[in-house]
């Protein structure tokens, strides 16, 4: 799932908005409170996020915090990259 849908219960007032607003069936009801279905596919698009009038809902592009892990991996590479290269040119 490239998207993290999460509802924070104590926000949440049970208006059911979100079933209403979501597409993709992201949303179910339990003891009153919103949870996001696991299984689901969500498309980021954050109709959810824009019928809560409670602010309890929170879409996470998993893509980025991925994008992210990569790029400081990559820089870490570069270093040792760097470091080896002055090795090489001390040495
Ligand atoms: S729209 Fe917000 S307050 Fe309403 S049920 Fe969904 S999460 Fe809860
Ligand atoms: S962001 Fe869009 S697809 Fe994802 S849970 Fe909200 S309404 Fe559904």
């Amino acid at each position: 799932m490239a998207y993290k849908v999460t509802v924070e219960g104590r926000k949440c007032n049970g208006c059911e908005e979100c079933l209403e607003a979501c597409t993709v069936g992201m949303f179910r009801m339990q003891n009153g409170k919103a949870l996001p279905v696991e299984d689901k596919e969500c498309m980021g698009c954050e109709s959810c996020v824009g019928v809560c009038d409670e602010n309890a809902i929170a879409i996470t592009d998993t893509r980025v915090a991925l994008s992210n892990t990569c790029q400081s991996l990559l820089s870490a590479l570069d270093e040792m990259e760097t470091e080896t290269e002055s090795r090489r040119t001390d040495g």
